[in-house]
């Protein structure tokens, strides 16, 4: 029998991994067959980083970007075309969005002042549970608590392509500059110190390199009713 949209208690799902594993659209998905709340916690770092380079913040300096991560008013809301990102009032989410501004998330998220002002956001936000959370450390850092959590990873090659292919007919970067930088943010990620990329000891592995996004959250559905439901 399917379990599509059974109702379920209200949890709160993590769902970490590298760029370009899937987690966006499978996070969503899960999300609206659950009924939760979706919360992409990448946006928030690349939140900073675009905030950095509008106000001409120098992101080498702690003080200045302490200011700045501390000082913004974050907000998700919900729209049409899914759900936006508001800082002070105006929506960013399609300016966040560019090659340039990843590279900046990942170097800004290595920052302590940086994580430190985020956690106290995310953590609000998960408050309510029947979210389901999509970022790096969701499971090992933000809720270690978590009633479910995944870790969704796929190789490199794999997940460059997918990215490679997302940004379409616009796309002004060769596949090569793709995958290295998807390559180089990897290695940020999982080597900086404080709260790098890596699963939590109960987090259930999933590796899409040879699954399509549907067939990833009917497994993750799956688990998570036959623990839950
Ligand atoms: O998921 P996305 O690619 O939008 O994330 C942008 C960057 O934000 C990541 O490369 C990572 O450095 C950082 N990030 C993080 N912790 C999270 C989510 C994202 O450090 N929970």
């Amino acid at each position: 029998m399917s379990n599509r949209n059974k109702r379920i208690a209200p949890l709160l799902i993590t769902i970490d991994g590298p760029a370009g594993a899937g987690k966006t659209t499978v996070s969503r998905t899960l999300a609206t067959r659950l009924g939760f709340l979706y919360v992409d916690t990448g946006a928030l770092y690349r939140a900073v980083a675009f905030e950095a380079v509008s106000r001409g913040v120098d992101t080498e300096n702690d003080d200045e970007l302490d200011r700045l991560a501390s000082g913004l008013d974050l907000k998700f809301v919900h729209a049409d075309e899914g759900g936006r990102l508001l800082s002070c009032g105006k929506d960013i989410s399609d300016a966040i969005r560019t090659p340039r501004i990843a590279m900046l998330a990942s170097a800004v998220s290595a920052r302590p002042s940086v994580r430190r002002a985020l956690l106290d956001v995310q953590k609000r936000m998960g408050a309510e549970k029947a979210a389901v959370f999509e970022g790096r450390d969701m499971g090992t850092v933000v809720f270690p608590d978590a009633d479910v959590k995944f870790f969704l990873t796929a190789e490199l090659a794999a997940r460059a392509r997918r990215r490679f292919d997302e940004y379409g007919d616009a796309k002004d970067q060769r596949f090569e500059d793709v995958l290295e930088d998807m390559r180089r943010r990897d290695e940020n990620d999982s080597t900086r110190a404080l709260a790098p990329l890596r699963a939590a000891p109960d987090a259930i592995i999933i590796d899409s390199t040879d699954m399509n996004p549907e067939a990833v959250v009917d497994a993750m559905a799956a688990h998570v009713y036959s623990k839950h439901g």
